[in-house]
Order: structure tokens, then C-alpha cells, then sequence
């Protein structure tokens, strides 16, 4: 395939999983960024010779352009050079950056016109009005790479959006669903790590542990395919093989199946409108056994029922509990506070004196610092 790529978060689970797709289909690398991570993003460089790699810690400049001394890759660093990155004119950019982090490098692509494939959910979580309004004013596509949204927009092939009935989201249940809070108050870091299904960074796998990740993904589903949250139902599907569906005014419900690989929609996004033969293992139904549907349970996973709240709200509170809701799964993962106080700090934050929204990207990123400077005060 011939198009140009621009990977942003290149380094993370989603950035190697696409940089083995672009191996794949033989697209040729405009530019690759990375946080920290030189030592990998130097290897990637040399492998697939991008014109520009940017790292968005400043910090990490002199040891990347040291690294890449001998060649003639231009190297640029911080979060104004990823956003510039984004940018710079190529076929399709690819944004898995993880968290708010990424929300600048989403519009930069999208005011550049260039089509984006999105994997950065956080963009949508945060600034979903804001960005759908750039895509529309621009007429520049947004491909879901979140396998949720993926399938959701597979199925809307063809289908006019205002035919929606339900959107059907369905959600691993993550490690720990069928416990109770109890159960959940010992629950360490190791064991939030252990995804049942997939493997993916350390930021989202915690949210899949809360199901966070689901709260986030509603949203995510409301921006993207114009729906009111009441339209979204939420189905906690074991065996990650639906992964999604859609019902239709008339009844009829169509879903997107396949193996747990995050290669299959990171490939469609690229590929869109058209598909190419994939590198995952096809699905047998044979092998995948009974397909079960349950119930979530918003009361023991807190972080699910904040999320809705805050979709319900609108306005500035998906960003407010998106931004507690970060600085809390850090504080978690560096042993400093609780499994069940990460929920306790997403809800807080829906205590927030939040005024409406004007609009504005300063009062998103201002409210997300507010919901930030909450949670570091409340440990
Ligand atoms: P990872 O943590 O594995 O990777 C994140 C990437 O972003 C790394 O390249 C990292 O660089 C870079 N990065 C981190 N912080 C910053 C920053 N402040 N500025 C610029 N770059 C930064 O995350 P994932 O790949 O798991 O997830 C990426 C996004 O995709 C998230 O929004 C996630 O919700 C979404 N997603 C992920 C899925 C998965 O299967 N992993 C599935 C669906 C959605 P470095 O390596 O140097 O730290
Ligand atoms: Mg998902």
C-alpha cells in the first residue's frame, strides 16, 4: 500500500502493533514520536526511516539526537512538537498517544486536513465537541482504532446514522468482574495488570480493571457516531469476540466479530475504505465456544457509574472525571493509593465548581488541571 503514515505514541501497545501493520502493508513512515521511550524510538527510526521522530519529553532531546547523530533524521522535542508532528502533511495519521496528552497532536492532524486514525480516546473523552466539529468543518475523516468503535463503525457501512436505535457496546468485564467491594479493596497494581483478554499500555489496562475504560468508550461512542447516552447500551461480554453492535430502527442488529487483535482495526483504519488480507489468526466460532452477555455492575465499579454521570452532564465533566481519573490510575500504579480510591476520586471530581463550557480549548485544559490538583490533594 502506498500511503504515507505519521504514527504518534509509535513506542506504546498501540504504536508497535501499528508499526507491525505499516511492516505489513509496506506504507511508507513520515514520522514517529515517542514520550521517553529513545531506545526503542531510535530502533524504530533506523527500521522504518521517517523524515521526523519527536520525543515529547524535553528532557529527552540531547539522548535522542545523539542516537540518531549519524543520520539525516530530523529530531524535535515537547508537546508543541508532537502537536507540529500531527501536522506535518502525510496520508493518514495514526494518534496512540495515551491520555489528554494526545487531545493537541488530534486537532493539529484534523485542522491539517490529514484523515486520522484514532486510538487516543482521551481526545474524544475530553474535547469530543470540539473535535467532531474540526472533522466536520474540515471535512477530514476520524477512523476509530478502539476495537469498540471499530466495530461500531463497520457496522454503520452504508447505514444512515439517524437509523440508529442502540448502540451495543460491549466490555471485557476486565480481571476482576463478578467481585465485590470487598474483594476489590486489597487488589494491587500485579494484579490490575493481569488483562484476561488483551494486552495493551498500563494506563488503559487499569481502566479496563475499574472499567473506566467502558465509561470512557461511552463517550468516545456518543462523539463519534452522534448518540445520546441513554442509546448506548453497555454488555459485559467475556470471551471478547462481539466487538460491538448496532440496532436499527427496523430491529435488525448488526455486529462486528473477530479475534482479540488489536491488528485488525488498526489495519482497517489504515486501510479504509478498503480492506487488505490481515496479519491475525482468523476466528473460529468452533473454538470460541458459548458467547455470554451480562450486566455491568455500576454500584462495585464506581469509575463506570461517575463516567455515565458525566456523559449524561456534558459540558466539561467528561474531562473533569477523565483528568481525576488519570492522575488517580498513577497514583495507583506507583503504590500510593487503593484500587477503590480511584473510583472515589473519579466521583469527586463530579464535585467540581465547574461552570458551562465556552468552548474553548484553555477551559479544557484548565478544567483538567483543577480535576489533577483535586485528586493530589485528596491523598
Ligand atoms: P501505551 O502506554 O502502551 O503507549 C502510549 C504511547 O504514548 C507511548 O508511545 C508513549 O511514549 C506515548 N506517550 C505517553 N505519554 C505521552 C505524552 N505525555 N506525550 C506524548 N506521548 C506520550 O498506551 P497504549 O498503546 O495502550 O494506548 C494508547 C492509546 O490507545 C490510549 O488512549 C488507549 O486508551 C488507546 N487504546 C489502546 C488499546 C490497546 O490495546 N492498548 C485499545 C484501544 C484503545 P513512551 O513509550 O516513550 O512512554
Ligand atoms: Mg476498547
Amino acid at each position: 500500500m502506498s500511503k504515507t503514515v505519521t504514527v504518534l505514541g509509535s513506542t506504546g501497545s498501540i504504536g508497535t502493533q501499528t508499526l507491525e501493520v505499516i511492516r505489513h502493508l509496506n506504507c511508507a513512515v513520515q514520522g514517529l514520536s515517542a514520550h521517553r521511550n529513545t531506545a526503542l524510538l531510535e530502533r524504530q527510526a533506523r527500521e522504518f526511516h521517517p523524515r521526523r521522530v519527536v520525543v515529547g519529553d524535553a528532557d529527552c532531546y540531547h539522548a535522542l539526537k545523539t542516537a540518531l547523530a549519524d543520520t539525516d533524521i530530523e529530531v524535535a522535542a515537547g508537546p508543541q512538537a508532537v502537536a507540529e508532528l500531527a501536522a506535518v502533511p502525510v496520508d493518514i495519521v495514526l494518534n496512540a498517544v495515551v491520555g489528554i496528552a494526545g487531545l493537541e497532536a488530534t486537532l493539529a492532524a484534523l485542522d491539517a486536513g490529514t484523515p486520522l486514525a484514532l486510538a487516543n480516546k482521551e481526545s474524544l473523552v475530553t474535547a469530543g465537541e470540539l473535535v467532531m466539529r474540526r472533522s466536520a468543518e474540515t471535512e477530514t475523516p476520524i477512523l476509530p482504532v478502539d476495537s469498540e468503535h471499530s466495530a461500531i463503525f463497520q457496522c454503520l457501512n452504508g447505514e444512515k446514522r439517524d437509523r440508529i436505535n442502540r448502540i451495543l457496546l460491549t466490555a471485557s468485564g476486565g480481571p476482576f468482574f463478578g467481585r465485590d467491594r470487598a474483594a476489590l479493596a486489597s487488589v494491587t497494581p500485579e494484579q490490575a495488570l493481569r488483562h484476561p483478554n488483551w494486552r495493551m499500555g498500563a494506563k488503559i489496562t487499569i481502566d479496563s480493571a475499574t472499567l473506566m475504560n467502558k465509561g470512557l468508550e461511552l463517550i468516545e461512542a456518543m462523539h463519534l457516531f452522534s448518540v445520546k447516552p441513554e442509546q448506548i447500551e453497555i454488555l459485559v461480554h467475556r470471551q471478547s469476540i462481539v466487538h460491538s453492535a448496532v440496532e436499527f430502527c427496523d430491529g435488525a442488529v448488526i455486529a462486528q466479530l473477530g479475534t482479540a487483535d488489536m491488528r485488525i482495526p488498526i489495519q482497517y483504519a489504515l486501510t479504509w475504505p478498503d480492506r487488505m488480507p490481515g496479519l491475525s489468526r482468523p476466528l473460529s466460532l468452533f473454538e470460541a465456544g458459548a458467547l455470554t452477555f451480562e450486566r455491568p455492575d455500576p454500584q462495585t465499579f464506581g469509575c463506570l457509574a461517575a463516567a455515565i454521570e458525566a456523559a449524561k452532564r456534558g459540558g466539561l465533566w467528561p474531562c473533569a472525571v477523565n483528568g481525576a481519573n488519570e492522575a488517580a490510575v498513577a497514583l495507583f500504579l506507583a503504590g500510593k493509593i487503593s484500587f477503590l480510591k480511584i473510583g472515589e476520586l473519579v466521583w469527586q471530581a463530579l464535585s467540581l465548581p465547574l461552570g458551562p463550557w465556552d468552548g474553548s480549548l484553555q477551559q479544557i485544559f484548565a478544567t483538567d488541571t483543577a480535576a489533577r490538583e483535586m485528586v493530589a490533594a485528596a491523598v
